[in-house]
């Protein structure tokens, strides 16, 4: 059965729902703050809650929620009815201005990093008209900031418009440099690219780690893992494809563009893609689509896991962040055009971007950090931790001509298909992909695919606007006051070469001969969570935040704090999860199945058979009962002493260098007895189970 497509968007408070709905002067007024980013005029609130409860009523809802993103990756809101009990016992259903823009939840029970505390609870949520309202269960959801009673972001919308501001104001800026008159606005635009994973939903209610962490803390390898290349775009099986097909209608409904859906690399691996949005709304619509693949996978008896690393030894699951800056009449500032040697407005974002990302590696690195991305970057066909730009032979080319004073010259490219007569000749592209880069320029947007497939895209997309907004400032600041124009933009160019030509890499950022080049070249590789959260704190990070306006340097601490914290939560989790699983149903089983081999050898010998093969296995398993008995005996010390440590960062630096290795010495030890055990006394789905059985 088709969707039908006048369905689509049907629970948004939309732009012809405003229209349609709104007095005139009130539907302009808002129109003028959605688009241009103007402040709201609170008169007109009234209005619009007024219309926007109509709306939502005739959809089915009965409440309202102020729907915000704590730093948690995940969203937030409570829940009130729009009731308002009468005298006579009957109620009239409300919704005012004042309910619309400000919402007043409790602070001090999300991540502050240390700004709130119980004892000063207050928290405000306010309306973000820029993204729109939409009824979902029986709710209008209103898209809002949250922050503390002293105005400090606590959450990742706030920093993400603080961003778009700037970069709006220093766009807008180099274009009209560039003679353009008429653009009004300049949007980072991002599509962003979900991973993940669906698992049966039964096997996954028998896995406590995946119930409780999202990965696999355990597991032996599989037979069959992904080398065969043959999950990859191949065919999607019907269940999988029931479950997609589900989701996309769901997506549709609440007016997030689904576009593109594919099997992945790994087994059991798939991917989402939406057409791209303003950064705001897209960010907003993958929050969304998390969730919904969450619950939409429940429904299907499946388990959408969305870890970034849910298996060892197969790929883990990231979110390619495809980021560019429109203008409102729609001018891509990343399009090369049919002579991008003749663009030399494109050039010139390039060298901001170049710049910005040199500049600044430290602090995107970090804008990928959740610590499930510990478990995939460098590995497994993820992007290495250290961050460089693939922009391709033509381009990289191109510029260094420029550098060197020479003129631009246009490469021809080739044809394809040419000597097959029944197929279209298609011209080829300026570049090559490279899927190995960590930010890559495709053709006429970049890629930045560190992203965690759990994470927010809100944190890299302010990081990105952010310190891209600084190099375009410096640029229009040298534009602006050259007396040679073309001149002044040539210099730009090879400046930027000069200096940051050591983050622009073509090659292959798989191979080691990379990380020894990368060390040579002076780029940071920030390896592991705390490194890369301690990008915070540098003081070109902080400038660069606090200049454009974007964090405070309290802010900066605070999230910084947030970063630790949540990185020794979640380690302690697991080694907990860990301890669980083994000591009431890993050792247990191995024991019982041990047992079951020295009463089969016993009985042998009573028949008078010596059989060395059956002594060897139960010598193999006693001596696995003792190797998990003491990692497990180990970690569990550790635990321990984790309490008798006050700092915080010197807990994150145990929890990394002590009880991770410690974790992966049990999970050794557990994974050899899994290759000895028989399937049916294995308490738990293993990972065939798990990556081919869905
Ligand atoms: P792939 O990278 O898999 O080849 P595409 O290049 O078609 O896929 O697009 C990947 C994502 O990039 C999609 O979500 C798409 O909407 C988005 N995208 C395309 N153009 C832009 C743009 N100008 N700004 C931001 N995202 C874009
Ligand atoms: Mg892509």
């Amino acid at each position: 059965m088709g969707f039908d497509f006048s369905t689509f968007g049907c629970m948004v408070f939309d732009d012809r729902e405003m229209k349609r709905r709104l007095p005139e002067e009130v539907y302009a007024s808002l129109k003028e703050s959605i688009d241009q980013g103007s402040s709201l005029h609170p008169e007109i609130a009234d209005t619009v809650a007024e219309a926007m409860k109509e709306w939502a009523l005739e959809k089915g809802a009965t409440h309202y929620t102020h729907w915000f993103q704590p730093m948690t990756n995940i969203t937030a809101g409570k829940h009130d009815s729009f009731i308002n009990p009468q005298r006579d016992g009957g109620v009239l259903l409300a919704f005012s201005g004042k309910e619309l823009i400000k919402g007043e939840p409790d602070a001090s029970s999300f991540p502050s990093g240390g700004l709130r505390n119980t004892f000063e609870a207050r928290g405000y949520t306010t309306w973000d008209c820029t993204s729109p309202a939409f009824v979902r269960d029986g709710s209008l959801y209103i898209p809002t900031a949250f922050c503390s009673y002293t105005g400090e972001a606590l959450d990742t919308k706030t920093p993400l418009l603080r961003s778009m501001a700037a970069i709006n104001q220093q766009a807008l800026r180099l274009i009209r440099l560039f003679g353009n008159t008429s653009s009004q606005r300049v949007n980072a635009t991002v599509g962003a690219e979900q991973e993940y994973f669906l698992v049966d939903r039964e096997m996954y209610e028998k896995r406590l780690d995946l119930k409780i962490c999202g990965r696999t803390l355990f597991g032996a390898r599989p037979p069959k893992g992904q080398e065969l290349e043959d999950h990859y775009c191949g065919r999607i099986r019907l269940r999988v494809s029931d479950f997609m097909h589900q989701l996309d209608e769901e997506l549709w409904k609440l007016g997030v563009p689904a576009k593109t859906k594919h099997n992945e690399a790994a087994p059991a691996q798939h991917e989402l893609a939406p057409i791209f949005d303003t950064v705001n709304v897209a960010s907003d619509h993958n929050q969304l689509t998390m969730e919904l693949l969450r619950v939409v996978a429940k429904r299907c008896g499946l388990a959408c896991l969305l870890h970034e690393k849910p298996f060892a030894n197969v790929n883990g699951s990231g979110k390619h962040n495809n980021w560019s800056l429109s203008t409102d009449d729609g001018i891509n500032l990343l399009e090369p055009g049919k002579s991008p040697y003749e663009n030399m407005q494109f050039l010139i974002v390039l060298c901001a971007v170049i710049s910005a990302v040199d500049r600044h590696a430290g602090l995107l690195r970090m804008s990928a950090a959740v610590p499930g991305n510990e478990h995939r970057l460098g590995g497994f066909e993820a992007p290495p931790t250290v961050i460089s730009i693939f922009l391709g032979q033509q381009l990289t080319e191109l510029l260094q001509r420029i550098a060197e004073g020479g003129d631009p010259v246009q490469s021809d490219g080739g044809e394809l298909f040419k000597d097959v007569a029944t197929l279209p000749t298609l011209k080829q592209d300026d570049s090559d992909r490279n899927r190995t880069s960590p930010f890559a320029f495709t053709g006429n947007k970049f890629e930045f695919r560190s992203v965690g497939s759990s994470a927010s895209i809100a944190q890299a997309n302010y990081v990105l606007n952010t310190i891209v907004a600084e190099s375009l400032d410096w640029i229009c600041t040298r534009l602006e006051n050259a007396r040679d124009f073309d001149g002044e933009v040539r210099a730009v160019i090879g400046d930027t070469i000069r200096k940051h030509e050591r983050v622009i890499f073509n090659g292959n950022n798989y191979s080691s001969d990379w990380a020894a080049e990368a060390r040579q070249r002076g780029l940071p590789d920030l390896d592991n969570t705390i490194d890369a959260a301690g990008a915070l704190l540098e003081p070109d990070s902080m400038d660069v935040l606090e200049l454009y306006g974007v964090l405070s340097r309290v802010e900066c601490q605070s999230r910084y704090e947030i970063k630790l914290e949540n990185y020794t939560k979640i380690i302690a989790i697991e080694a907990n999860t860990m301890l669980e699983m083994v000591k009431r149903q890993i050792l247990p089983a191995v024991i019982g199945y041990t047992g079951q081999c020295a009463e089969a050898h016993n009985n042998l010998i009573r028949s008078g058979i010596e059989n060395k093969s059956l002594k060897t296995l139960l010598l193999r398993l006693s001596r696995s009962i003792t190797d998990i008995s003491e990692a497990a005996l180990g970690l569990e010390t550790m635990m321990k002493h984790t309490h008798t440590i006050g700092d915080r960062k010197n807990l994150a630096v145990y929890c990394r260098d002590r009880i991770c290795r410690q974790m992966e010495q049990l999970r050794s030890a557990v994974d050899t007895a899994e290759t000895m055990v028989a399937a049916e006394s294995w308490p738990m789905p293993n990972y065939t189970d798990l990556l081919h059985r869905v």
